[in-house]
């Protein structure tokens, strides 16, 4: 392999063919940092809104570290993974009171932070601050196997040091920024996990994948083992005021502190579900529920299990004391998950 080439290369295609997104507009940490924090395991066409609208509302480090926790959970609702955006707070809170606001540019400092593993701070230190520092993510490990014809699990968390060295022997010194952005590019857009574009990539001559014909064969990645599924019961209650009941999600754990509509788990072979909810809930908020309806079902798989959740609708007799009452206009306010968004979808068209 010719480093300089390969640099030369990759730089000179990525100039030509990268595309437009909002966070490359500029090199200012913060962007980079939020962006970053974003694309974890969400694709770029979704993130882009959400990017735009996160800029608009916490233009600077110091209106994000100073933003209510609520708007915060609003500003990702949907995007799920919400560790994400409250690892993110944590961390601009910090940099704003021990970094006088400033994203630190060294490793040591930058790694310190809440929620900054070895990516992102690479990905900041190399493309807000011109350091060439290896980011390496589930995309450059696909690139470089292929590559570099480097046979390691890449399932495995310790194979990440192997593309990490690789990557640091190879970065461009005069523009680790473009690198690693280049890199990354090329895995999005040529260098796919299936299909990857070989015939027009602009380094297929020196890829030892493609010249062996293995393309397909790389990354080695074993499978994950399948999560459980966990089933619930959930009624989406409404009182005489058309107001609907919700609750707050324990502030640890899953989902941490969004909203929802009361459940309950039940097991997989449960059937009396009218029954058990009428208990359950005339237990739990001591309300008379009517008119309880089935109105679906909704299943939301997070990385490590399913959710598979019975909906029903019904109305509250007289009005319970526990829980949060709110008209559909003011549901609109709190941050609801999605399979809660996709509760509230069935109800309403079952209105
Ligand atoms: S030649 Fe094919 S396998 Fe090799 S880097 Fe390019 S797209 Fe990936």
């Amino acid at each position: 392999m010719n480093i300089n080439k390969f640099q030369i290369e990759l730089l000179q295609w990525y100039e030509l063919n990268h595309r437009q997104l909002p966070w490359r507009l500029n090199k200012d940490p913060y962007r980079i940092l939020v962006s970053e924090i974003m694309l974890q395991q969400t694709r770029v066409e979704t993130v882009i809104p959400y990017y735009e609208r996160f800029m608009n509302w916490f233009p600077t480090v110091k209106d994000f570290a100073e933003a209510e926790e609520e708007k915060i959970l609003k500003s990702w609702e949907g995007l799920g993974y919400y560790s994400r955006v409250r690892n993110l707070h944590s961390a601009i809170k910090e940099v704003s009171e021990f970094y006088e606001g400033k994203i630190p540019n060294t490793k040591e400092d930058i790694s310190k932070l809440k929620g900054i593993g070895p990516y992102t701070a690479g990905a900041v230190l190399s493309i807000a601050y011109d350091k060439p520092e290896p980011a390496v993510d589930g995309n450059v490990m696909r690139v470089y196997s292929r590559i570099f014809k480097i046979q390691e699990d890449i399932a495995k968390p310790a194979t990440r040091k192997i593309f990490e060295k690789k990557v640091h022997d190879t970065i461009s010194n005069e523009d680790p920024s473009t690198f690693n952005q280049a890199l990354m590019e090329l895995g999005a857009l040529i260098c796919t996990p299936t299909s990857p574009k070989c015939l027009i990539c602009p380094i297929n001559d020196q890829c030892q994948a493609f010249i062996e014909g293995i393309q397909d064969q790389l990354p080695i990645k074993t499978k994950m083992k399948k999560g459980k599924t966990i089933h619930y019961v959930s009624v989406v209650v409404e009182n005489e005021n058309g107001e609907l009941l919700i609750q707050k999600r324990a502030s640890k754990g899953l989902l941490a502190g969004l909203w929802e509509f009361p459940n309950y788990e039940i097991k997989e072979s449960e059937t009396q579900i009218s029954t058990q909810l009428i208990l359950d809930f005339e237990e739990q908020y001591n309300g008379k529920l009517i008119d309880i309806k089935p109105i679906g079902t909704v299943k939301h798989k997070f990385s490590h299990l399913t959710w598979e959740v019975q909906v029903f609708s019904a109305q509250v007799l007289q009005n319970v004391k526990e829980g949060l009452w709110v008209s559909e206009k003011e549901l609109a306010t709190y941050t609801l998950p999605i399979p809660v968004q996709k509760m509230y979808e069935l109800y309403v068209y079952h209105k």
